[in-house]
């Protein structure tokens, strides 16, 4: 089989991305906001940035912010999480920690854009209605747990 060329593997992720904004337009709010906050206060370490990532845009970002509203998720304390293409961490330390694992999860919104919430809510239910953990055994946290170090 001919290997994809490189404008069609671009053309593809461009979709993918469109495929996923509308989870990513939900995240994007907190990374304009750590992007504003490091703007005015000059912060020393950047606090929002992007990188292309398989020739999608993907926006990094942790605040204070983000940092509390980590902390008071309704599923519980957690150190990051990604939303489409936008991953947030509550600090630097927790980004560098978890940012392979995030990553996958981007990869994975890419794939199922916005049914990736129902998908991951799905396998959620599947894991706990068979005796096992709705986060642990979730098939998405299994899948990105393999990229922990
Ligand atoms: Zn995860």
């Amino acid at each position: 089989m001919k290997a994809l060329t490189p404008l069609l593997l671009v053309s593809l992720r461009t979709l993918q991305w469109l495929w996923a904004l509308p989870l990513t337009l939900c995240g994007l709010p907190l990374w304009l906001a750590a992007a504003l906050q490091q703007r005015f206060y000059a912060s020393k370490r950047p606090l929002a940035q992007w990188n292309i990532a398989g020739a999608a845009p993907v926006f990094i970002a942790h605040s204070p912010l983000i940092a509390w509203l980590l902390e008071h998720h309704p599923f519980g304390p957690m150190d990051a999480m990604a939303i489409g293409c936008c991953v947030l961490a509550r600090n630097q330390a927790s980004l560098q920690r978890t940012l392979a694992h995030e990553q996958v999860h981007v990869h994975q919104a890419l794939q199922w854009g916005p049914l990736f919430p129902l998908a991951y809510a799905a396998c959620s239910a599947w894991a706990w209605s068979h005796g096992g953990c709705a986060y642990a055994d979730n098939y998405f946290e299994r899948q990105a747990r393999r990229a922990d170090i």
